[in-house]
């Protein structure tokens, strides 16, 4: 059976999965991020190929805004200095004799979901990954929606839901990351004077009308965040996940609620089936993909 490496690159970790045709993870290990990069990067996908030959191409999913076509990263500049402007494809084929595919985390992410995840089945999908910022990600018939002139497609965090609304690291104001999210979910608890964490705000919910109030101000946002992609995309189905994913069997009633007067018609939402292995399944998928 076909074998592809799919490497996940993060601001502090870089994990690499050496994965069969039908998403089975054969191998998989973690390295720490370490700048420069490219060189540390190329250096261990040698090491997996040597390791496991039969890798017949390798697909990279990476933090930052990335030019699927060129293979090329145009933007990563605070997380991964130096990241910009590499041509990673182009580099990495080079030096590899493999074929090289490469895509926003996010993205990738997204891809594993719809193709071996909560979304399998379906052609139209939409991720939201909440975690410490709102990712995203859009599969439009079997593909994902990606790149653009500034490889900002699917960029959902920033669409801006409140004008004016809090200020956002794109240095924008009220971007749907400022208040989806799990960093937004913390920031609405304090504002709210309450001493709990996420989950148990979650928790505390059940009870207490002030926990309550901060838990329908978040699913009320995500409502919105929701029916307006919907308007959109006319998607057969969201996938949730991140952070605050795990406690959905909390909120998810809340926000099928805030949900039935937003939508213009009925949509299916799931959480999320993929943790950690998302990244990794997504990126060898991009090159599974097409072949
Ligand atoms: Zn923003």
């Amino acid at each position: 059976m076909e074998k592809v490496l799919g490497v996940d690159i993060g601001g502090t970790k870089i994990r690499m999965g050496i994965i069969a045709a039908d998403g089975t993870i054969l191998h998989e290990e973690q390295v720490p991020t370490v700048i420069p990069l490219y060189p540390y990067l190329e250096q261990h996908v040698i090491r997996m190929l040597i390791k496991e030959p039969e890798i017949a191409s390798i697909g990279i999913g990476t933090h930052g805004f990335v030019d699927p076509k060129e293979g090329k990263i145009i933007y990563a500049a605070e997380t991964l200095p130096g990241w910009t402007g590499t041509p990673v494809k182009e580099w990495l084929e080079l030096a590899t004799g493999r074929r090289v595919e490469v895509e926003n985390d996010a993205n990738a992410a997204a891809l594993a979901e719809a193709k071996f995840g909560a979304a399998k089945g379906y052609g139209r999908v939409v991720v939201l990954t909440l975690g410490t910022g709102l990712g995203g990600g859009i599969i439009w018939d079997g593909k994902l929606l990606s790149g653009g002139p500034h490889g900002g497609a699917a960029e959902l965090g920033h669409m801006i839901l409140h004008p004016n609304g809090v200020q956002c690291a794109c240095g924008r104001h009220g971007c749907n990351e400022m208040y989806v999210s799990g960093t937004a979910l913390r920031r609405r608890i304090k504002e709210a004077g309450l001493p709990y964490s996420p989950p148990e705000l979650f928790e505390k919910a059940k009870t207490d009308s002030a926990a309550r109030e901060v838990v329908e101000g978040f699913t009320a946002d995500l409502a919105v965040v929701i029916s307006s992609l919907q308007a959109a995309f006319d998607m057969d189905i969201v996938i949730i996940g991140g952070g605050v994913s795990e406690a959905a069997d909390l909120w998810m009633d809340s926000l099928q609620r805030q949900l039935e007067p937003v939508l213009l018609n009925p949509l299916q939402i799931e959480v999320a089936q993929f943790e950690n292995d998302a990244g990794i399944l997504g990126a060898a998928l991009l090159v599974l993909e097409g072949e």
